[in-house]
């Protein structure tokens, strides 16, 4: 079972035994001691050895090879001898294969340190052999496992690198799954999560994390308790199920809390991680189009944001999947779900910002779909958000009024969506006032975080019918309480917020996926949650 290491910087001893004993307590299975800084005071490094929490590896990285220290070589020899003999062994020294090769003297060390077929004293140490590169995949990167694996005292092997796009974690999933021997293999960067997190999926030896947040010792490591629970680390397996949020950024996505929290609570064997594509159709089809073909990945899904909704409709269409007809006519999705038949993949995009729309009002109102028939929605702005939603709503029969500071965006998109059902009709910014609906939908970005108190109906100018049996509905989520919302509750409107909308989409995509009813009312706590931190 792959081990869940949490690495730890040595500033001295005390600090680095306090560090063990809290990532045990956090659930690690083992620690790996960076003594790159702590190299001065051997006996120290042995009683922190005798006394960690749980069982270490030992490295003293040089900065030649990423790390911090800058000595002499004889130094780092001395102490690989040294953790040799102490009285109760690290579980692993680890050192570096270029050293290993081309240092006699370090072979020597570090050969008769650990346990290996030709050793003839008693020890238990494994040998990792290890190679980084901060930058790029090694060109030479087959040619160094070769020898690692080929090297007699080797019982385990590290290879790290800087990805530059997600494709390259595929070529860690197939390194590991080739188990020449244990093997740690890890894309570094912002790109490398999936490798860290999927570890134990394919079974390598052991994934590293930090303890908090900035005390990571390698570029993209997530922290232990990240891992454990926003990431699900011990409920993968071989057969867990890959999802994801596609975007570029994506690092502060609330969609993998909500989705992971959702597979806990009906106990279905999925990861959702954040997944970065560059911006760019060429990136997001070679991405996509590779981590679809790779089987044993079992990528079944993901979350599409800005900026590539469009380019999921393109793909799919190009690739011969399927797609809703309401995404096409939308011009962009958010799910893509995938499906194996056969051995055949097949692709699927819908737009279920549209359904999480609709869903909030229908709900918030306490009315069926159907019954938008009889409804005058007036939708302010005419951006991506506005033409899911006039879409929704005109493809339920519902009137829309399309509002927008740029009126010809408005009669463009009322032209194009005139004849889903629902009438559709453009008209001036100025005459919200004179607006005769009963739902009003904000669709711009004004009052968005933050920029709080910009409202897109300015102060006199709301509706004249505004009070009581009005329901006004903000897409924005950050803030939850917008301006516009604050306003129209006090004049006794029903108010919605954009968090519903999300969770409702979020919902949406997870019932595709997984055919479970997700957790609505745990998705709401988690959203207003981490808007609130
Ligand atoms: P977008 O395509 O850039 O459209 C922005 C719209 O806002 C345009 O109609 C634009 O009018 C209008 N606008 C911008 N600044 C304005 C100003 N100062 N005064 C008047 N109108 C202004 O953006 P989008 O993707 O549609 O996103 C819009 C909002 O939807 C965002 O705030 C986002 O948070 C929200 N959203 C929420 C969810 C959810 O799940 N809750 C999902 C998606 C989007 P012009 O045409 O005149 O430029």
């Amino acid at each position: 079972m792959t081990k869940l290491a949490v690495s730890i910087h040595v500033e001295s001893h005390d600090q680095a035994l306090a560090d063990a004993a809290d990532a045990a307590r956090r659930g690690a299975d083992l620690v790996e001691f960076r003594i790159d800084d702590f190299t001065g005071q051997p006996d120290q490094l042995l009683d922190l050895i005798k006394k960690s929490a749980l069982p270490c590896i030992i490295t003293c990285r040089p900065d030649w090879e990423g790390g911090a220290f800058q000595g002499d070589e004889s130094v780092r020899r001395h102490l690989v001898e040294a953790v040799g003999r102490c009285t109760r062994p690290p579980a692993y020294i680890d050192v570096e294969l270029a050293s290993y090769q081309h240092d006699r003297e370090m072979r020597e060390s570090a050969t008769g340190a650990v346990d290996h077929p030709g050793q003839t004293r008693r020890t238990t140490t494994g040998l990792i052999l290890s190679t980084h590169d901060f930058e790029i995949r090694p060109i030479d990167l087959y040619q160094r496992i070769e020898a690692m694996v080929a090297t007699p005292a080797c019982r385990a092997i590290k290879v790290a690198w800087r990805a530059r796009s997600l494709r390259e974690n595929l070529e860690v999933f197939e390194i590991v799954q080739q188990r020449h021997k244990p093997t740690i293999a890890l894309c570094m960067g912002p790109y490398g999560l999936p490798s860290r997190i999927l570890a134990r999926k394919f079974g390598a030896l052991l994934t590293f994390a930090a303890l908090a947040d900035g005390a990571g010792t390698a570029p993209g490591q997530p922290t232990i308790d990240q891992v454990r629970q926003r990431y699900r680390w011990e409920a993968i397996d071989e057969q867990t199920e890959v999802f994801g949020v596609i975007g570029h950024p994506v690092d502060h996505s609330m969609s993998p809390h909500i989705h992971n929290a959702g597979f806990d609570a009906v106990g279905y064997n999925g990861v959702y991680l954040p997944l970065p594509i560059a911006p760019s159709f060429e990136q997001f089809s070679a991405t996509v189009e590779a981590w679809t073909s790779m089987e044993s990945l079992h990528f079944r899904g993901a979350s599409v944001t800005i900026p590539h909704k469009e380019n999921l409709l393109r793909f799919v269409t190009e690739q011969g999947g399927e797609v809703d007809p309401l995404a096409q006519r939308i011009g962009a999705a958010n799910t893509l779900t995938v499906r194996r038949e056969s051995g055949k993949v097949r692709l699927h995009a819908t737009n279920t910002d549209y359904a999480g729309a609709l869903d909030a009002v229908c709900s918030s109102m306490g009315i069926q779909p159907s019954e938008l028939k009889s409804q005058r929605v007036g939708v302010l702005g005419a951006g991506g958000a506005a033409r899911a939603i006039v879409a929704g709503f005109a493809h339920h029969g519902a009137t829309v009024v399309i509002y927008n500071r740029t009126f010809d965006r408005a009669a463009a998109l009322a032209d194009e969506m005139a004849d889903l059902g629902g009438k559709v009709v453009a008209a001036r910014l100025e005459k919200l006032c004179h607006a005769c609906c009963q739902i009003f939908v904000n669709c711009t970005s004004v009052g968005m975080h933050p920029d709080t108190e910009a409202s897109p109906v300015p102060a006199g100018q709301a509706p004249t019918g505004w009070g009581p049996g009005t329901v006004v509905f903000d897409t924005i989520y950050n803030p939850i309480h917008t301006r516009l919302l604050r306003e129209a509750r006090d004049a006794g409107c029903m108010t919605i917020s954009g968090v519903e909308m999300f969770v409702r989409q979020a919902a949406a995509q997870f019932r595709l996926w997984t055919g479970c009813e997700p957790p609505i009312d745990a998705f709401r706590k988690i959203v207003n949650e981490q808007l609130a931190s």
